[in-house]
C-alpha cells in the first residue's frame, strides 16, 4: 500500500466526531447516547454556497439559543465551532455544502436516568448541498399537501429550538407522498398552517401581500432572510396566523429552507396555486436571495488552503 492510498477520503464529506475528524462514512454515535435513543439533541445547519458560509453567524446565535434552551453544552466558543464547522468543509473540499452542527446529550453514567449527570458531546459534518425539492420541482413548482396531522404544540417542544422530534412532519410527508404529492405543511391543529419537514411557508394574496405564520415555527434563517428581502424590496409582509383556506386561495406560494432557499409551489391539495405557473414575487424573491450570496454583509469565504 501507498502512502496516498492510506489516505483517508473525505470527497463524500467529512465529519468531527468526538475529538476528530473522519470521512462521513466512518462518522458515527455511540448507540446509548441519548441524542440517537431519545431525540435529545439539538442541531443547526447553515450552508456553504460558491466557497462561502451564508448567515453563519445567525446560524450560530440560533444554535446557543437552541442549546440553551435544552440545557445542552456544545462546550466550545461560537469561533471554535465556526473552526470546526470551517474544517470539516475544508477536509471535503466541497464548495457546495450542507453543514450540520449537533449536541447531543450524551449518557449519563449506567443506571441513572438523570440527564444533568450526561456529557454532551459535539458533532459536525460537511456534505454536499441538500435540495429539498430535486431540479424538475424547481422548475415546475412544488406540490403541497396540507396534512390532517398537527405539528407537535410548541407548549410541549418548542419549535423555535431546533430540534429532531419528527414524527409528525414524517407521518404528514408519507401521506402525502401516498397521495402523490412532491411534500407536505402541517397546521396547529386549529385550522393554521405552520410549517414543514424542514421549511417555512409563505403565501401571497390577491394584493400582492406575503403572509407567513408568526408562531408555531421554527424561525428560520431563510424565513428571516425573505422578511428582510421584502423589506428591501419594499414589499409588504406579513407574520401572523395563516388559515390554512388562505393558503388554498393564494396566488402564488412558496417555501424557504437552507436546503434549497426559496422553493415555488404550484399547487396545493391538487388545485393549482393562481395560474398554476410559479409567480412573479416568488421569482423576484428567488433572484434576490442568491444575489444576497454574494453580499459581503452575509457571506463569510471559507479558507481551503489554510493548514494545507
Ligand atoms: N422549519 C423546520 C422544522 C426546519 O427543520 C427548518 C430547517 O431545517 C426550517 C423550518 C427552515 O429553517 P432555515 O431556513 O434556517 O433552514
Amino acid at each position: 500500500m501507498n502512502d496516498a492510498a492510506a489516505q483517508p477520503d473525505f470527497s463524500k464529506g467529512a465529519a468531527w466526531v468526538r475529538g476528530r475528524y473522519v470521512p462521513i462514512a466512518d462518522a458515527t454515535i455511540p448507540l446509548t447516547d441519548w441524542g440517537f435513543l431519545r431525540s435529545d439533541a439539538t442541531y443547526d445547519v447553515v450552508t456553504v454556497w460558491d466557497g462561502a458560509f451564508f448567515r453563519l453567524d445567525a446560524h450560530l446565535q440560533r444554535f446557543a439559543a437552541s442549546c440553551a434552551h435544552f440545557r445542552l453544552n456544545p462546550g466550545r466558543s461560537n469561533e471554535e465551532l465556526a473552526e470546526v464547522l470551517t474544517q470539516c468543509v475544508r477536509l471535503s473540499g466541497l464548495k457546495r455544502a450542507y453543514v450540520e452542527m449537533i449536541v447531543t446529550r450524551g449518557q449519563p453514567s449506567w443506571g441513572s436516568r438523570d440527564p444533568r449527570e450526561a456529557v454532551n458531546q459535539f458533532y459536525a459534518f460537511a456534505v454536499p448541498y441538500v435540495w429539498i425539492a430535486n431540479e424538475a420541482q424547481r422548475e415546475r413548482g412544488l406540490h403541497l399537501r396540507i396534512s390532517d396531522v398537527p405539528r407537535i404544540p410548541s407548549s410541549s417542544v418548542d419549535a423555535r429550538a431546533k430540534n429532531y422530534h419528527w414524527h409528525d412532519l414524517t407521518q404528514g410527508l408519507l401521506g402525502a407522498l401516498d397521495e402523490g404529492a412532491d411534500t407536505v405543511v402541517l397546521g396547529d391543529g386549529a385550522g393554521h398552517i405552520v410549517e414543514g419537514p424542514g421549511f417555512n411557508v409563505f403565501a401571497v394574496d390577491a394584493a400582492g401581500a406575503i403572509v407567513t405564520p408568526s408562531s408555531g415555527i421554527l424561525e428560520g434563517i431563510t424565513r428571516r432572510t425573505v422578511i428582510e428581502i421584502a423589506q428591501t424590496l419594499g414589499l409588504a409582509l406579513q407574520q401572523r396566523a395563516l388559515p390554512a383556506a388562505e393558503l388554498r386561495a393564494a396566488r402564488e406560494v412558496f417555501i424557504t429552507s437552507s436546503a434549497g432557499g426559496v422553493l415555488p409551489v404550484t399547487q396545493v391539495d391538487g388545485r393549482p396555486v393562481g395560474d398554476g405557473r410559479i409567480g412573479a414575487v416568488t421569482r423576484r424573491v428567488t433572484q434576490t436571495y442568491w444575489d444576497w450570496h454574494k453580499d459581503p454583509r452575509y457571506s463569510r469565504a471559507v479558507d481551503y488552503m489554510a493548514g494545507a
